[in-house]
């Protein structure tokens, strides 16, 4: 067999759900070994069960936890060909005058802070390599200020400009890092609307919103600059949403 993932070692994180568990069965199906991370023990065994015969190991581990990190870093092994940044949670549609804290820092810590980690300590192996792609799931948040609350929006403006910096930093290494946005998606994420003003000014966004995509879709975005197909991109903020950010 000759899969664009054939002999590859590619972790995945929040291979549980939604766009990363698409992303993980792809890569799975065209040949990859994967390593599947997720908060959820049960959402791992019902993903590995509906693989069965594919090279798949999963890893319960929570992205902002160093411990969990090691781990899969562990289950992973000295030759890591591509990491798929994709475990993300949103906020509560709040306005920066009605954010707290506990919002603000785990958002930071799940989207921000964990994909800088992971990438921090796969980082050497690939650049030992010569060669690795690391792709970052950003949204349509990360491309203007009308898609979410005040904290999501921010860190998904974070995760573009980690990716573009590295995308920068590693150029001449043979390491690629790239990004989806993807525009709305039909996955288990949740969104609640905590505030008022918040809800009145995201619902005028979401009014021009193309119909949702399919997890299957974002991972055939993902897929397409991880694997070498993506062989000249880096530093690319790829939107995945149908043309919702061309409006
Ligand atoms: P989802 O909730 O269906 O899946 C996310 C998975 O990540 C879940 O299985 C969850 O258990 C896991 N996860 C959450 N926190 C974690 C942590 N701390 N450590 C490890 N795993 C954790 O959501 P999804 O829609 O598939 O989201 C995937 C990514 O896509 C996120 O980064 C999200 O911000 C982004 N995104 C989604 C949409 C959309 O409309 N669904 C739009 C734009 C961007």
């Amino acid at each position: 067999t000759d899969g664009r993932f054939t002999g590859k070692t590619v972790i995945v994180t929040g291979a549980g759900s939604g766009i990363g568990r698409a992303t993980a069965s792809r890569i799975a199906r065209e040949g990859g070994r994967v390593i599947a991370l997720d908060i959820s023990e049960d959402r791992l065994k019902e993903f590995a069960a509906e693989h069965d015969g594919l090279d798949i190991t999963v890893v319960r581990a929570d992205v902002t936890a160093d411990e969990d990190l090691a781990k899969v870093l562990d289950a992973a092994g000295e030759k890591i060909d591509a990491l798929a940044n994709v475990a993300g949670i949103m906020d509560n549609m709040t306005p920066v005058h009605e954010v707290t804290d506990e919002i603000w820092n785990r958002v930071f810590a799940v989207n921000v802070t964990g994909p800088m980690k992971l990438s921090r300590a796969v980082l050497p192996r690939m650049l030992a390599a010569g060669r690795g792609s690391i792709v970052n799931v950003a949204s349509e948040a990360g491309l203007r200020g009308s898609a979410a609350g005040a904290a999501y929006t921010s860190s998904k403006h974070a995760i573009v400009g980690l990716t573009k910096n590295s995308a920068f930093m590693y150029a001449e290494t043979g390491v690629r890092v790239n990004a989806v946005a993807p525009g709305a998606v039909m996955t288990n994420i949740e969104a609640r609307f905590d505030s008022e003003l918040g809800q009145d000014r995201v619902s005028t966004a979401m009014a021009v919103t193309p119909t949702p995509a399919s997890a299957d879709q974002l991972a055939a975005s993902i897929t397409f600059l991880l694997s070498d197909d993506g062989v000249n991109l880096n530093g690319v903020i790829l939107p995945s949403d149908g043309g919702w950010s061309a409006a």
